[in-house]
């Protein structure tokens, strides 16, 4: 069987690589030639709107994917005309506009921050009224990793702020005082069967995923995936997902969902009975899917800009190495570490011991 994935990054070359103990062949669209999945299956090089090239992906592909979510909802759409495409492109769309998503989620009476719709100085002044300081303007659209994003913390930062996303059309929301931030992956099948991963703790700096670490029998799990799986069905979902959260007291609330599989996932490689990317496909191809239980405890972290020596990260023993074959530059993503180990003591340690290579290494 052949998966078309759309880019292939490193999300696509680790599901390349679940995908292969599976028998599957993979085919790639991206526009860079260097791209880092490339040489795990075929690669078109080219732009995703090149109608030739997406009608050549999807005949050569059996079931398509994805590996980001700004693909245009009608490449998504027109791939779908002859070749099944998952996630749903409804999945897709609500998640690619920061106050569409909002509002889905609302509507499910799945909390989220107070927010409000701005597409002017006027707007945004008026929407502060309300909000209240500390808030954060963001980009309704195309942003990620903190970027398209101003922390507003009194009314002068309007104006400059406004001025930075460029007239851009904008949500602001109020800042979460959050205790924790997590995240909860599930996957779903075609015939419907879900599976949740135990709630990952993750830490970000400057917007960027830094550590994501697993978490054994919290108390907010339940909570998280009655959320998700709420999520699930209305969209009538297939394959990973990971839905964002912010975490107050014994409260989740919802900050944004990724219709794919996701960076604070990447320690189910190694620290879950099936990894994310596995069962992405299990669920894409509509194979049975695998347990998602941890095998101790395991903690995943990014290498941004730079990364330690292959010598000093593979000198810890219960530590794998994941480099995405990519040429290092300020700020981009190019590899990572995930700890695994059953002593607690010991996970405390290397979790400190990654944390200040990664310091060393990095350059974001
Ligand atoms: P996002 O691009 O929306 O995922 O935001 C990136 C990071 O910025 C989040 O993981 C949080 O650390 C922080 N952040 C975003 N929105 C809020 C918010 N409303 N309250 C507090 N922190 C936030």
């Amino acid at each position: 069987m052949i998966i078309g994935i759309l880019g292939a990054g490193q999300l696509a070359r680790m599901l390349a690589l679940a995908g292969k103990p599976l028998g599957l062949k993979f085919i790639f669209l991206d526009p860079t030639p260097e791209s880092c999945a490339a040489d795990l299956g075929k690669h078109l090089i080219g732009d995703y709107t090149d109608k030739a090239l997406l009608t050549q992906f999807a005949a050569e592909a059996d079931i398509i994917t994805y590996e980001f979510e700004n693909v245009p909802v009608e490449i998504i759409h027109f791939l779908a005309e002859s070749t099944p495409v998952y996630p749903p492109e409804k999945a897709l769309a609500v998640s690619q506009d920061r106050i569409t998503e909002k509002q889905f989620c609302r509507n499910l009476g799945i909390p989220t921050a107070a927010f409000a719709t701005v597409s002017s100085l006027a707007d945004l002044e008026q929407a502060m009224t309300s909000i209240g300081y500390p808030a954060i303007l963001k980009t309704r659209r195309f942003g990620y990793d903190g970027k398209g994003q101003v922390v507003l913390r009194k009314a002068q930062d309007l104006a400059d702020a406004w001025d930075a996303v460029q007239n851009a059309p904008c949500v602001v929301e109020s800042f979460v005082p959050f205790d924790r931030e997590v995240s909860i992956i599930a996957s779903r099948s075609v015939s419907g069967h879900t599976v949740y991963y135990p709630l990952s703790e993750n830490t970000h700096e400057k917007g960027i995923l830094r550590l994501a670490k697993n978490t054994l029998r919290d108390p907010l799990q339940a909570q998280a995936e009655q959320m998700i799986n709420t999520l699930l069905t209305a969209l009538d979902y297939v394959g990973t997902i990971a839905l964002e959260l912010f975490a107050v007291d014994d409260q989740l609330i919802v900050n944004e969902f990724a219709p794919r599989v996701h960076n604070s996932g990447h320690w189910t490689i190694e620290g879950s009975e099936t990894s994310q990317f596995e069962n992405h496909l299990r669920a894409i191809i509509d194979w049975p899917l695998g347990a998602t239980n941890s095998i101790g405890y395991a903690a995943m972290q990014n290498f941004i800009g730079g990364v330690p020596s292959s010598n000093k990260l593979l000198s810890l023993s219960q530590v794998h190495l994941h480099l995405y074959d990519k040429a290092a530059r300020k700020g981009r993503k190019i590899a990572h570490a995930t700890a695994r180990t059953d002593s607690l003591e010991n996970f405390t340690d290397l979790i400190a011991l990654l944390t200040e290579l990664a310091k060393q290494s990095d350059d974001s």
